[in-house]
């Protein structure tokens, strides 16, 4: 029966929500690796932005680094789900070393699309956050210059490609879907022979999450999306929240980090989590709400995933 001690209120979960394929399969990939050939396994960059995974997979011993030269030559190294620039694994077998590359084949069919662009001679457009790992590791599958960043449509009119008639464009695949939306029109009115994929290379992971949010932000006073701040999926889930007109959206890591008193009066509470934020985050979160509310819990699909995406084969083989 009800609480009668507790105020009453309603968790409205977002579906599809948390892990994609493609971080699934990023988090076997140490886990296999681990076991094949025991610890410690060198990781090149957060295996994905969420600091309970990286923590967790530390514990069995992956050992996380920023760049290769801080790995030794004789243990295995993986690099992230958010993809390498070619230089990395070009210096990797240059110091011969085994490495498994765990880049998500959503990211890798954007870096081909990178480089046959370039082989047919154009230049490229890449619609991306600065210093995100994937947009420096897609922007490095081509020579210096041969790939221009764009963050806003602003940044379009200031543009200067070396041949206005010869460009393509690409996109990070964590990206706003509403916000790209605008930023491709801006270059194909500005740039009218661009050739692009025919919506853009955010993936279904992303899409998926940021339509299941615009579905339950209009029915809820605050929205949590749990995620790392530097993960730029999480990140847009909380500005598609606001844009629907759920003024407070906020990110949390955990359920410690909630800020209960700005919840206070709040009847409807909307919950989604990042690509890289794991179900059990989501279960204590709604734990912490259980234990000051008097929890209705509700979900919301608006659309079913089967996707999976499979380990190296290099993993899948005996040591
Ligand atoms: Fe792959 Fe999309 Fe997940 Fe990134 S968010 S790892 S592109 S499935």
């Amino acid at each position: 029966g009800a609480d009668m001690t507790k105020p009453s209120l309603t968790l409205i979960l977002a579906a599809p929500r948390g892990f994609c394929a493609g971080v699934d399969r990023a988090i076997k990939i140490v886990e296999m690796a681990i076991e094949k050939w025991g610890a410690p396994i060198y990781v090149r960059h957060e295996i994905v932005h969420n600091k309970f995974v990286v923590d967790s997979l530390r514990e069995k011993g992956a050992v996380f680094v920023e760049e290769l030269d801080e790995c030794p030559t004789d243990r295995p190294v993986i690099f992230s789900a958010h993809g390498v620039a070619k230089a990395v694994p070009a210096e990797a077998n240059r110091r011969e070393m085994i490495y498994v590359d765990a880049t998500c084949p959503l990211v890798s069919k954007v870096h081909i699309e990178a480089e046959r662009h370039h082989a047919n001679g154009l230049q490229m457009v890449m619609i991306g956050h600065a210093g995100h790992p994937e947009t420096i590791g897609t922007m490095g599958q081509l020579p210096e210059g041969e790939v221009l960043l764009v963050e806003t449509e602003a940044d379009v009119a200031t543009l200067e490609p070396r041949d206005p008639e010869r460009l393509a464009f690409i996109t990070q695949t964590t990206l706003s879907v509403d916000d790209t939306a605008g930023i491709v029109a801006a270059l194909k009115a500005r740039f009218p022979a661009i050739i692009g994929p025919h919506k853009e290379d955010i993936c279904y992971a992303t899409t998926n999450r940021q339509e299941a949010v615009k579905a339950i932000a209009p029915k809820a006073d605050a929205l949590l999306v749990i995620g790392a701040p530097n993960s730029s999926n999480s990140r847009r889930l909380v500005e598609v929240a606001r844009s629907r007109g759920c003024d407070y959206a906020q990110l949390v890591g955990r359920a410690d980090e909630i800020d209960w008193r700005a919840l206070e009066g709040v009847r409807a509470v909307g919950l989604t989590a990042g690509a890289s934020a794991p179900e059990v985050l989501v279960d204590e979160v709604i734990a912490a709400f259980r234990d000051r509310y008097d929890v209705t819990v509700e979900t919301v699909e608006t659309a079913t995933e089967n996707v999976e995406f499979k380990v190296p084969r290099v993993l899948r083989e005996p040591a």
